[in-house]
């Protein structure tokens, strides 16, 4: 499943960046996910917390907290350069929710706000990044 797969790159790359801290213990790491990323959050954050809890090697991870943050999606017109987030284009509602379910979708829908170009790519609030770490030595 794309969540858990997702978690497990996560988790890897978390403890990667630990041990190259020197961490003995991880006990909190800050995600930040893009508003554009397809993710099933609960099922998301479930996968870390059980990863966490059954990794038994080291650095230590039995009292890490997940926290995770939205990122917002900010767009670049590859006409004008004007860029904009999700606050401008003027979506209504449904848009707005088809363009969150199906990223893919959002080139049917945004158009650049200053000279209306539907020629713009994404350069924020796809994905998934890990924020910060914060352990023990
Ligand atoms: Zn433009």
């Amino acid at each position: 499943m794309h969540e858990w797969a997702l978690a497990e790159a996560v988790i890897a790359s978390a403890l990667e960046e630990s041990r190259k801290g020197g961490l003995g213990e991880v006990t909190e790491i800050t995600l930040r996910i893009g508003e554009l990323q397809h993710l099933e959050l609960e099922i998301f954050k479930f996968a870390l917390d059980e990863l966490a809890k059954s990794y038994a090697g080291s650095p230590s991870l039995q009292s890490l907290k997940i926290k995770i943050e939205p990122e917002q999606a900010i767009f670049k017109c590859r006409v004008c350069g004007a860029e904009w987030d999700f606050g401008d284009p003027g979506l209504d509602q449904k848009e707005y929710e088809a363009v969150h379910f199906a990223p893919e979708v959002a080139h049917a829908y945004i158009r650049c706000p200053s000279c209306k170009s539907p020629d713009f790519e994404v350069i924020q609030g796809r994905g998934v990044l890990i924020h910060s770490i914060k352990g023990k030595q």
